[in-house]
């Protein structure tokens, strides 16, 4: 009962604010959207929502530059791979 009235209030939010995403949408997207951005493509076209969601999100906007800043440093050859961090992370 309790968790059928917090899934009717979660479906509110989303009719409202349709294009929108969760963090946990974020975060499952954030990682390609990094990709995208440092391998010069059209990350903004490609995920909009994304874009959208770190412009109003702080804690999903400091995910978001940390792993872009393991990129690049991955890329540079310096770092661990996003893969290893991520599973050491999860
Ligand atoms: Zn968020």
């Amino acid at each position: 009962m309790e968790r059928d009235r917090f899934e009717n209030w979660l479906r509110n939010i989303y009719d409202t604010q349709d294009n929108e995403i969760s963090c946990t949408e974020c975060f499952d997207l954030v990682s390609h959207f990094v990709e995208l951005e440092t391998s010069d493509q059209d990350a903004a076209a490609e995920l909009p929502q994304v874009i959208q969601h770190l412009g109003q999100c702080r804690a999903c906007r400091d995910e978001y530059e940390t792993l872009r800043d393991l990129v690049i440093l991955e890329n540079r050859g310096g770092a661990p791979s996003l893969d290893d961090l991520r599973n050491s992370i999860m």
